[in-house]
């Protein structure tokens, strides 16, 4: 490991996952500037819409998303209600612009609706916001809760681009993050997406979990490659049990050290540039045909 890098590896920064990031979403950011800001979308460039889902069937100990387990579908119905005003809220209060080229459902677990509900929810919006030819549709998946039933909801709304949670491949750390998933089951969803005509996979995966170990993190890397994935995330656990409770449930005795965690992301980014991958980022992977490389 390089030393110089020690103090910037142990300091906790937000995932640039989006931008602002999740924490800069405070209430100082009142209505009246978001309605500024949204109203002063560009005539002639396209817009990118996110839709977040914050439900799970379960939750996997390590998770920092918002999300949360709705026991019955009456809350998920509720949210739906309020979501599609939600989406005629920002349809009415964006500025003139040149159509929706993303369209990306985030969560949670977006296949936690049904596949009826997710159908609308993407006619709504296309409907809103104008939905560009070509446009792309993104579903963030949990492989565990995949149905035929979602899957052809999914191509029949025109996704066409899955990102699946595999995480890691390990059973033994798979049962101490409370998240089973096997690699068969994986497989077999991918296959269904591709007969389903949805071709780019996105895989997240993760180091920093407890037990894991830099062979893990091969293992999993060289699956997501095998499996011919477009873009591949390499997150590092944060473990933040004072902000994610459930995180408690993790054996922290289990947990690997800095210079752990900092080899295991090494060795999965030198898994997944020596399968073809060019690094993006901080975390991010991609085949050199796919769009974000290119871009
Ligand atoms: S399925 Fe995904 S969003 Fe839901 S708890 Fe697990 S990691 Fe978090």
């Amino acid at each position: 490991m390089k030393q110089a890098w020690i103090p910037f590896a142990s300091r906790p920064v937000p995932r640039y996952t989006s931008y602002p990031t999740a924490a800069d979403f405070t209430p100082q950011v009142a209505e009246t500037e978001a309605g500024i800001w949204a109203s002063q979308t560009a005539s002639d460039k396209p817009i990118s819409v996110y839709i977040h889902v914050p439900f799970c069937e379960k939750l996997c100990f390590y998770c920092g998303c918002a999300t949360s387990v709705p026991n019955g579908y009456t809350r998920i119905a509720a949210y739906l209600e309020i979501l599609h005003r939600e989406i005629d809220l920002w349809a009415r209060a964006l500025g003139a612009h040149d159509g929706m080229a993303h369209l990306h459902f985030g969560g949670g677990s977006p296949n936690a609706l049904s596949a009826e509900d997710f159908k609308d929810l993407v006619a709504h919006a296309s409907r809103a916001f104008g939905l560009r030819p070509g446009a792309e549709i993104a579903v963030e998946i949990d492989p565990r809760g995949l149905t035929p039933d979602f899957i052809h909801a999914m191509a029949a709304s025109g996704a066409n681009r899955v990102s699946f949670g595999v995480q890691t491949l390990s059973a033994t750390v798979q049962q101490a993050v409370g998240r089973i998933q096997p690699k068969v089951l994986l497989s077999e969803g991918i296959a269904r997406l591709h007969e389903a005509g949805i071709g780019a996979i996105n895989m997240d995966l993760m180091y920093g979990l407890p037990h894991q170990t830099v062979t893990d993190v091969e293992e999993a890397a060289h699956f997501a490659a095998e499996m011919g994935a477009a873009r591949i995330s390499l997150f590092g656990y944060a473990h933040v049990p004072w902000f994610a409770k459930h995180q408690a449930a993790i054996d922290e005795d289990a947990l690997p050290g800095l210079e752990a965690r900092f080899e295991q992301a090494e060795a999965g980014a030198r898994t997944l540039e020596l399968a073809g991958y060019q690094a993006i980022g901080l975390d991010h992977f991609a085949r050199a045909d796919d769009s974000l490389t290119q871009a």
